[in-house]
């Protein structure tokens, strides 16, 4: 029976390893994901296979928990499913952070069973799993606060004078206890103990960090959960866990330094600052005026333009208006206007949301552009239709020494002939701060939610085909 369980997790380690590496396009992410689920599905088969490998009396007691197994399979089977197809893209950084939180307990709990059960470990052993607890407790109490500021449950920062310090004391007090159960404390009293301060720790890490800084913050427990269950795999000797959590760990953790290094922040300044605070915003006043113009004139000046290039935002997202700004793509398309999206690697909330917010309206890759690969090209377009987008085409990351996002990459939207932005009204981006693209003199601003306004551009070009008879819409 060895052979078999140890061939399926090799099976289920490449899927994983194979499935990952199908994620990093676009185009072949889709079969990734089927591909990494179909690895996993194997990794919990093989676990039943446990049951016939071992001593006739370790199976008794392994055949006694079998329903309970069955029945947390199907109740997890069952929610995910139901969850994975209700949740509205918007809400998906929620849902991971639920997951990932979920992933973390799920480690705890295996080196609960084991601290609880006081089976006979050495002193690195203990270490391996108290160590797993400590990071598995931290990221699920961690990504449950993640979870709820995300989805709006908890709305501020909660803050108190010397919260470092009593972090630390609370970190400092974790640590001991996990010394004093591997120098012999045994039972009830220290294991509880050192969960209840892990626990308290996650909660207590994660307050204090604003709301808008949740992405990164999971990024960085998705980092912490597969460590966690990597250690735990190698406390039950489980090599399908232990790869699993090796490829979660390293992917959360390139994720989290891609995520801060496109925001040109660090993991400290993520952790322990007051990124986005209005205390914040840069001095200096912005000469100028916003000047609006009706979305039907931004329309028509596309229509007759030879290259648009589109830099969508969150606004698009919170808009839920990526159907409409395709077919608007369409109809200029129709009329021979060279059109590309440039994608800033953290516009949005989430990393990827541009890419997978067009790729679900049918948006095609290859019109799709990466920061590097576009910018240059800002400066031979004739409009830069800006949708929901602030910060990421903020030109004082470039020339604001003061500003919270001095140093961030930018689209350079503000080097196009014209420019159009698409928001609401006076809104501030995710940072906190002013944005002076929007008094540019080359820049008009159409007012609305990004739906309305797309919807009412749509029309004005459909008018204008009826009324020359020029365009044949392939919208
Ligand atoms: P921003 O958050 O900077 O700006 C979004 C803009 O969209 C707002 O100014 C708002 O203005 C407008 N808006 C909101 N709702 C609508 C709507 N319904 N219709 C039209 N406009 C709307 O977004 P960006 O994408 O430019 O920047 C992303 C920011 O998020 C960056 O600072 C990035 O660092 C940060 N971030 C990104 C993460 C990621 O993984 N992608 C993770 C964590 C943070 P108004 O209210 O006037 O409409």
């Amino acid at each position: 029976m060895d052979w078999v369980i140890n061939l399926s997790d090799l099976a289920a380690a490449y899927l994983f390893i194979y499935g990952l590496k199908r994620m990093s396009s676009p185009a072949t992410a889709r079969k990734g994901i089927v591909l990494a689920g179909v690895g996993m599905l194997v990794a919990v088969l093989v676990s039943f296979l446990y049951a016939f490998s071992v001593n006739a009396a370790a199976r008794a007691h392994l055949i006694v928990n079998l329903p309970l197994a069955v029945i947390a399979l199907a109740i997890g089977l069952g929610w995910a499913w139901w969850r994975g197809r209700a949740v509205p893209i918007t809400a998906m950084p929620q849902m991971v952070a639920l997951y990932n939180g979920m992933g973390g307990g799920a480690a705890a709990a295996i080196a609960a069973v084991e601290l609880f059960g006081g089976q006979a470990q050495d002193a690195l052993g203990l270490a391996i799993t108290l160590l797993g607890a400590l990071i598995g407790a931290v990221s699920l109490s961690g990504s449950l606060i993640a979870w709820a500021k995300l989805d709006g449950r908890i709305n501020k920062p909660w803050r108190i004078r010397g919260q470092r310090y009593l972090n630390a004391t609370v970190f400092l007090a974790a640590i001991a206890i996990g010394l004093w159960i591997v120098m012999g404390a045994r039972g009830g009293v220290p294991v509880g103990l050192f969960f209840a301060v892990t626990l308290a720790f996650g909660v207590m890490m994660t307050v204090p960090i604003g709301g808008a800084d949740m992405p990164v913050v999971i990024a960085l427990y998705n980092a912490f959960t597969g460590l966690a269950v990597g250690l735990e795999g190698l406390v039950l000797q489980n090599p399908a866990l232990m790869i699993a959590g090796m490829v979660v760990g390293s992917a959360g953790t390139l994720l989290t330094l891609l995520m801060a290094k496109a925001m040109n922040r660090s993991i400290g300044n993520v952790l322990f600052s007051n990124f986005g605070d209005v205390s914040l915003e840069q001095h200096g006043e912005i000469k100028g005026r916003m000047k609006p113009v009706e979305a039907s004139d931004a329309a028509i000046t596309m229509r007759y333009a030879g290259k648009v290039i589109i830099a969508p935002g969150y606004g698009l997202a919170a808009a839920q208006a990526q159907q409409k700004l395709y077919e608007f793509v369409k109809l200029l398309q129709a009329a021979s206007v060279e059109v590309k999206f440039a994608i800033h690697p953290v516009a949005g909330r989430m990393p990827g949301h541009m890419d997978v917010l067009l790729a679900e309206a049918g948006v095609p890759y290859d019109l799709l552009y990466e920061l590097d690969e576009i910018n240059a090209e800002f400066a031979s377009a004739d409009v830069a239709l800006v949708i929901g987008a602030n910060d990421v085409v903020n030109p004082a990351a470039r020339t604001n020494k003061t500003s919270p996002i001095y140093g961030m990459p930018i689209l350079n939207v503000d080097k196009a002939h014209q420019i159009y932005v698409i928001k609401r009204g006076q809104g501030k981006g995710y940072a906190g701060v002013e944005n002076e693209l929007f008094y540019a003199d080359n820049c008009n601003m159409v007012y609305g939610d990004a739906q309305a306004v797309l919807g009412k551009m749509i029309q004005a070009i459909k008018d204008l085909g009826e009324s020359t008879g020029g365009i044949k819409a392939a919208a």
